[in-house]
């Protein structure tokens, strides 16, 4: 026995949210009052923005709550709490896990033992914290004091444990990337002494340049943080439950008063192997996000799906931007031949991040020469610049195909979007930004 639902919604993050709304801006409103909606999530809460817990919901006094986040907040637009739900008539269907799916039968059977028919399938399931046990180091993810951060349990977690650590206690991070370098600038504003371990060179190494990365590491350092690059973590101390220190490959033990994970994400992909195309550790789609089985769509984290820019290289964003448009573009698609008729999605990347008084855009694919504008140096001065402003365009074949702009303005932004957009064409590019710098593109 169960119910029967034209739409279903798996999961209930960022992509759900944003395909809820566009649900009902693509007219869908007298369906879903006749109870032709769900999304099913096995979180407790409606679909929020997940960036907001690496960033406000870490603030040491005023941090960021729910309801003040559920999307569609961060793309400035309407907020979709559970009244807004309700009121649409779209059934959210919380704390519910999807533990198998028939796709030929197209049936999802749930925790609670109940099996739900769909005519049209979105998976939105997102992706999950890689644990230390994944990587060879064991015991760490029970204790009491290690904590990952991917959802708001995460996150709760993450504060309760910082607020019970005295000021200047030890906080060791675990990972170079964006999960680790938020969590250190969040862990320094809470008055912790903060070691970020990485076994890259520098940080971001899948995004930033070696001088890009540079400037970040010089300014976390400004702010206290140190880095021990060029090894890893091995094993952890533990002691009733509580880590006690880090031990490094190269034997170096550092004392642990709180431990924060972050070294990369799954896609959540497991109830489709074998039933759905694979690729890039995702699910495959085509341009309309749609899967191998044509009643089944695949958007965020866990779509792997042609990036027209990149001539149709497949790829897989972890992004919230790509979340959101895949989302909406899926959703298109998903109510044809009621709705419009969709083309193939034809995305941009864009990633950003925000820590201590900086912020970042990026934009395309960091693929080609990097050649840097603006002053990254700041190793003259006695304190990093208030304002930095500063980035990189990333030039292949005499053609933008990235761009990296820390500090700008919403037109500045906006002008290295186009210039990726349209593949801007870059005859000497080091003369032009030497001379130029950003205004040579923002001119374009
Ligand atoms: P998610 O938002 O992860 O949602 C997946 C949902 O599916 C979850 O609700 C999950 O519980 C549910 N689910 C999974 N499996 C099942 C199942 N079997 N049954 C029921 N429910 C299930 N991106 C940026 O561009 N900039 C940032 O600054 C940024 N900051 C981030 C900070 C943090 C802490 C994290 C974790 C991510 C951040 N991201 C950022 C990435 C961005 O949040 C993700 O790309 C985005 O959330 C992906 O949306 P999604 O809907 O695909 O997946």
């Amino acid at each position: 026995m169960g119910r029967a639902f034209c739409y279903v919604i798996l999961g209930g993050g960022v992509a759900a949210g944003y395909a809820a709304l566009q649900f009902i801006r693509l007219g869908c409103e007298t369906a879903a009052q006749a109870g032709e909606f769900c999304i099913i999530s096995d979180e407790a809460v409606p679909p929020y923005e997940r960036p907001t817990l690496s960033k406000g919901y870490l603030f040491p006094e005023g941090g960021a709550r729910l309801p003040a986040f559920h999307t569609c907040v961060g793309a400035n637009d309407q907020l979709l709490d559970a009244d807004w739900y309700r009121e649409y008539g779209i059934e959210l269907i919380l704390g519910t896990k999807v533990i198998s799916v028939d796709v030929r039968r197209k049936t999802l059977d749930t925790s609670a033992g109940e099996t739900i028919s769909y005519e049209r399938l979105i998976v939105a399931t997102g992706a999950r914290a890689v644990k230390l046990e994944e990587i060879g180091v064991n015991g760490g993810s029970d204790a009491e004091n290690v904590c990952y951060l991917r959802d708001i349990a995460d996150a709760d977690k993450l504060v309760r444990v910082m607020r019970s650590c005295p000021a200047g206690a030890d906080a060791v991070v675990v990972g170079g990337g964006y999960i680790g370098m938020e969590c250190a600038a969040a862990l320094v504003a809470n008055r912790m002494k903060v070691t970020v371990v990485f076994p890259g060179k520098h940080l971001m190494a899948n995004l930033f340049t070696p001088k890009i990365a540079e400037f970040y590491e010089n300014y976390y350092e400004s702010k206290g943080v140190t880095f021990i690059k060029g090894t890893a973590v091995s094993s952890l101390q533990i002691s009733s439950g509580k880590v006690t220190a880090a031990i490094l490959r190269d034997g170096r033990r550092l004392p642990a008063d709180m431990v924060v994970v972050g070294i990369g994400a799954r896609a959540n992909t497991e109830l489709f192997e074998g039933q759905l195309a694979m690729e890039k550790g995702g699910i495959k789609v085509d341009g309309q996000m749609r899967t191998s089985d044509a009643s089944v769509y695949a958007v965020g984290d866990v779509a792997a799906f042609p990036v027209k820019l990149l001539g149709g290289e497949v790829r897989r964003l972890e992004h919230v931007d790509c979340a959101r448009m895949t989302a909406r573009h899926a959703v298109a698609g998903a109510l044809e031949p009621l709705g419009p008729i969709t083309g193939e999605i034809n995305y941009v990347p864009f990633f950003y991040s925000r820590v201590f008084a900086l912020s970042w855009r990026f934009y395309g694919d960091n693929a080609g020469e990097a050649v840097h504008f603006g002053d990254l140096d700041f190793s003259a001065s006695p304190s990093p610049p208030s304002a930095p402003k500063f980035g990189a365009l990333w030039v292949r074949a005499g053609r933008v195909t990235g761009a990296f702009l820390e500090g700008g303005s919403p037109e500045e932004y906006e002008a290295l979007a186009r210039a990726v957009r349209r593949r801007t064409t870059v005859p000497d590019v080091a003369v032009l930004l030497a001379r130029w710098g950003l205004a040579f593109i923002v001119q374009d």
